[in-house]
């Protein structure tokens, strides 16, 4: 990857926030600029829903507009290229009820026994995101208000024959992204803080945890942030908060009695890649200078022929390395593929993100590394 590619912002109206390589000071930290979607719509049947309520009153303190539909439709975006329609669907939230289909969970390993869902969709612009091959359609934020459905639901998959049963709850969204228009993340980790045999865990980008830090959540919630170097955070994390500000919060979360977890994801092999990942590392160990429950997943780079085809419209301009001829193809067990590094790259790879996670953090758990 180019040490000099510069970034070219999504549009003049819609850039986020992170549109230099100037660099950040290590001090304070940039926080995420707090998402207010131009555009909101309820759904009818979400409008009915006692979350949805919620959601409006949060809409309304914010001094947000909001349509509230007659039917269970969104109306069109009716962009007319990719790129517009891109643009304003990243401005919009819906407000929806989950469909029946997503009452029946399904497992996510290595993360998790099951993956449930608060949203799906995502405001924050990174140009790897991992929604883009998972996801059909324009990117809109949906949330969703029949959470006290979505909770109880929950419980029917608590396995009575295992001490915890561990839940997703970030397949398809960063929760703490939009936690202050919703509030569902707060209620979800106040949920699992009256079930002794679940854990919840989820991640994010974001940093703003000042709403979860005085919840009841009995330690039943592991609280992962999502770190990279900051050669990636720059340049391909538009929208959300700087390194330092994620670990910030990091430590408040920890402080709070929080079990914690670094997801270091996805890391990419730039040049002098070691050096900005061994500063990474340090300052992560700066940040937990305090006992604290760590775990660490470690996830390379990877995409699908769908998803680079969707994020090439999304960020023509983009120094993600998508050059095929330097990976090696994947099968999953559905007959598609996708591109990882090649063998030698990933061994390498491998070895040192373990070494060094075991240098300086010996007593945190590696859970995987993929
Ligand atoms: Fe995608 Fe996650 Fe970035 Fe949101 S924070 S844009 S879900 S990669």
């Amino acid at each position: 990857l180019p040490k000099d590619h510069a970034e070219v912002p999504i549009s003049q109206a819609d850039a986020p926030p992170v549109d230099t390589f100037a660099v950040q000071p290590r001090g304070k930290g940039r926080s995420a600029k707090l998402w207010k979607p131009k555009h909101v719509y309820f759904t009818a049947g979400a409008w009915e829903e006692a979350h949805g309520r919620r959601i409006a009153e949060r809409l309304d303190a914010l001094g947000l507009n909001y349509e509230v539909m007659k039917a269970n439709r969104l109306p069109k975006l009716g962009g007319s290229t990719t790129r517009e329609t891109y643009q304003k669907a990243k401005n919009t939230l819906a407000i929806v009820n989950a469909p029946p289909s997503t009452m029946k969970l399904t497992p996510i390993p290595p993360s998790a026994d099951w993956q449930f869902h608060l949203a799906k969709g995502c405001p924050a612009h990174c140009q790897y995101c991992y929604l883009a091959g998972s996801l059909s359609g324009a990117p809109v934020t949906r949330a969703y208000a029949n959470l006290d459905q979505i909770l109880e639901n929950n419980a029917n998959f608590i396995d009575p024959n295992k001490q915890l049963t561990s839940f997703e709850a970030s397949c398809y969204t960063d929760p703490l992204g939009i936690e202050h228009l919703t509030g569902s993340l707060s209620r979800t980790i106040s949920w699992f803080g009256t079930q002794p045999d679940a854990r919840l865990r989820w991640v994010t980008k974001y940093d703003d945890v000042s709403a979860l830090l005085d919840l009841h959540h009995n330690g039943q919630t592991r609280c992962r942030i999502s770190l990279n170097a900051d050669w990636v955070t720059r340049r391909l994390e538009g929208g959300t908060a700087d390194l330092e500000a994620r670990l910030q919060a990091m430590r408040k979360l920890g402080q709070a009695g929080y079990h914690v977890g670094a997801v270091l994801a996805p890391l990419m092999p730039f040049d002098n890649w070691q050096d900005d990942y061994t500063d990474l590392l340090q300052r992560l160990r700066e940040a937990l200078d305090f006992e604290v429950d760590l775990t660490f997943e470690l996830i390379t780079h990877r995409f699908t022929p769908g998803s680079k085809q969707i994020l090439l419209d999304w960020y023509p301009n983009t120094a993600l390395d998508f050059d095929e001829d330097k990976r090696s193809k994947k099968l999953n067990k559905f007959g598609s593929h996708k591109f990882v590094y090649q063998k030698e790259q990933m061994k390498e790879l491998k070895g040192w993100f373990t070494e060094e996670v075991e240098a300086r953090f010996p007593e945190a758990e590696v859970l995987y590394f993929t």
